[in-house]
């Protein structure tokens, strides 16, 4: 699932192009991406002026003169530059001289209107990237969560998913299932420290291509070549040689190393 840089880099790779830009028309395809009636959302859209876009956690808000279309990429969801369109196109927002495509083979995305902020978005946590340390401190501590849980929380910080979540707490040595609320002070810095160190360096190579995953230009990411423990179950931890062990913590596979982060 595409995370924080990820679509970071969907937005950077799109942002300037779609700023200004009226939408002439809007067509829409999947029931599960656009919930909200077609005709509906392809009225409340044609004509408007796209403000800004930009991104919030694993969300694409692309603020309009009048409302918001918010985007989430789901699963498999890719948000395209002037694409041919395909049998998984689910959206196609027609923009003066250039269409925005939207296509998702398993339509565990969203492609939707709003008048108004909605209320997922309103109620997610702070950025990884803006949040200070004492902040974050503080609300690690006042949850007994496994830190794992609490990382994929939406709520505790916004765009930190399943790959993040591990590669960060292997940077900081820390084992998934440690209760959040258990972490040290120093422990706590290294962790934040290490999730901002991951984040930005992925995004500097542009997110992590797993499946699905491009940019809005169609091009791959390229952080999947440095991930050290997430989809590396059973081979050798880069530190120590031992395997990389896989657990499920909240209902996601977890990937971590018992030698190099110990409970
Ligand atoms: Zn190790």
């Amino acid at each position: 699932m595409p995370e924080l840089p990820e679509v970071e880099t969907v937005v950077r790779s799109l942002a300037e192009r779609v700023s200004g830009q009226a939408i002439r028309e809007a067509s829409f395809t999947s029931k599960r991406v656009t919930r909200q009636g077609f005709a509906a959302t392809s009225k409340a859209l044609r004509g408007a002026v796209i403000q800004k876009m930009e991104r919030r956690g694993k969300h694409i808000l692309i603020h309009l003169d009048r409302g918001l279309l918010h985007i989430h990429l789901g699963m498999t969801g890719k948000l395209l530059w002037n694409a041919e369109t395909t049998p998984y196109t689910r959206a196609v927002i027609k923009l003066a001289n250039a269409i925005l495509v939207y296509d998702d083979v398993r339509q565990f995305g969203r492609v939707e209107f709003y008048s108004t902020i909605p209320k997922n978005i309103a109620e997610l946590g702070p950025e990884p990237l803006d949040i200070g340390f004492e902040e974050f401190e503080k609300r690690l501590h006042a949850r007994g969560l496994r830190v794992k849980a609490l990382l994929l929380d939406q709520r505790f910080l916004a765009g930190v998913g399943n790959i993040y979540a591990d590669e960060a707490l292997f940077a900081a040595g820390i084992h998934p299932s440690t209760p959040a609320n258990r972490l040290s002070r120093k422990r706590a810095r290294t962790l934040y420290d290490s999730i901002r160190r991951i984040l930005e360096l992925a995004i500097s190579l542009r997110g992590s291509s797993i499946s699905d995953y491009v940019d809005g230009s169609g091009a791959r990411g390229e952080f999947q070549t440095l991930h050290q423990v997430y989809g590396r179950t059973g081979l050798p931890c880069a530190r120590c040689g031992q395997p990389i062990r896989r657990i499920v913590i909240a209902q996601r596979g977890t990937h971590f190393c018992r030698a190099c982060q110990r409970l």
